[in-house]
């Protein structure tokens, strides 16, 4: 066999459907205004990045993770008011938590369910899992359909429902008594994905504690860390002990932990960032309201979505002015000519609208 078939032979030990996909698109930004994955736009003062510095100058990297990542998961987990009866685990990143409960979960014929459009990784890692997604299209103005969903819930027995909490990409919270109806209704486990819950007015707490089989999932990426990779799930210490039993075991390295225990101790530095972004998102939102050509839907997230009569060229035209936002049109019918644009610095915004307004 020469070269060329030896490739073939492995290429040919990849599924199909992983073939015909590509990865997940990560776009360049060098040297833009970038505002289209939801980060946090501030950086450390160079007093704390110092200091993070000799924190992470300290660790011992040539162990294993063991103790920082249980100081870190026990951090977490008063930070979040974990209840009683309540296990925390930890991932790197959310993403990784998703997997993580679709391994678990993984029995033949297994269905996850979420409201659609939502956060593409419930679907993709459903996929890759072998496992079935059952999208239930959220109404024309992005609320939850209940009677679809109860339908839905009915028909397909879902193991799992994501509900993103505010969701990705419409930024909204849905009616909290409909919400009920779904984790009354669900067969199996309901995640809560607050991944952008530093931004918004709600608190899924509660609601796991009436009902245990719903589970809080949360990220240190959009508190401020979306480099370092820490997400978390909480929920009935049972079920967590199942889902920690897939997980990778030195998942969180011990940089990682230093550095989320950091952030932890600096919290008021946190918590003042996130007031800033609430308050940069109701300006943003203002002005775009008065924007003529442009339709945003409010948000309880750092990012707004927005129709607009020609997504594809306002995309470039703003690319090409140096700010990048995200196209979400191909992301899902629902999402025809819209744009997801994240909320930076006031200065960030400032170029952004600017930018908005010549590109429409
Ligand atoms: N959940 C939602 C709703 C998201 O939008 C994202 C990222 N955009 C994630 C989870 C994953 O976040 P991370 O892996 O950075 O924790």
């Amino acid at each position: 066999m020469d070269e060329k078939e030896r490739i073939e032979q492995g290429l040919a030990c990849f599924r199909d459907d992983v073939r015909a996909t590509h990865a997940y698109p990560v776009q360049s930004a060098e040297g833009m205004v970038k505002l289209d994955v939801m980060e946090n736009p501030f950086r450390l003062s160079a007093e704390l990045q110092r200091k993070l510095g000799e924190r992470l100058g300290a660790v011992a990297i040539n162990r294993y993770p063991a103790e920082g990542t249980q100081r870190l998961a026990a951090a977490l987990a008063r930070h979040a008011g974990m209840p009683q009866g309540c296990a925390i685990t930890l991932g790197n990143g959310s993403d990784e938590l998703i997997t993580m409960l679709g391994m678990a979960c993984a029995k033949p014929g297994t269905v996850v369910l979420a409201p659609t459009p939502t956060f593409v990784m419930y679907e993709i890692s459903a996929r890759y899992q072998g496992q079935r997604f059952v999208g239930v299209p959220l109404r024309a103005d992005f609320e939850l359909d209940g009677p679809a969903m109860l339908e839905a819930i009915k028909e397909h027995r879902p193991a799992i429902i994501y509900l993103s909490y505010p969701n990705n990409p419409t930024g909204n919270l849905w009616d909290a008594a409909v919400i009920e109806q779904i984790v009354r209704a669900a067969p199996g486990l309901v995640v809560m994905d607050e991944a952008y819950q530093p931004f918004a007015d709600s608190d899924s707490m509660a609601l796991m504690q009436r009902h245990p089989h719903v589970l809080i999932m949360r990220t240190m990426s959009k508190f401020g860390l979306a480099g370092v990779r820490i997400g978390y799930l909480i929920g009935n210490e049972a079920l967590i002990h199942e889902v920690d039993k897939v997980r990778p075991p030195f998942n969180v390295s011990v940089l990682n932990a230093e550095a989320g225990m950091f952030a932890l101790e600096h919290v008021d530095v946190y918590d003042a960032q996130a007031a800033e972004l609430r308050a940069q998102r109701e300006r943003v939102f203002a002005a775009l309201r008065a924007m003529p050509g442009i339709e945003p839907y409010p948000s309880q997230g750092n990012m707004i979505l927005a129709r607009v009569a020609d997504a594809a060229k306002t995309f470039a035209a703003m690319k090409a002015r140096g700010v990048l936002v995200k196209n979400s049109s191909a992301a899902h019918p629902a999402l025809a000519n819209c744009l997801r644009i994240t909320i930076g610095s006031a200065d960030e915004n400032t170029a952004m609208l600017a930018a908005l307004e010549a590109s429409l």
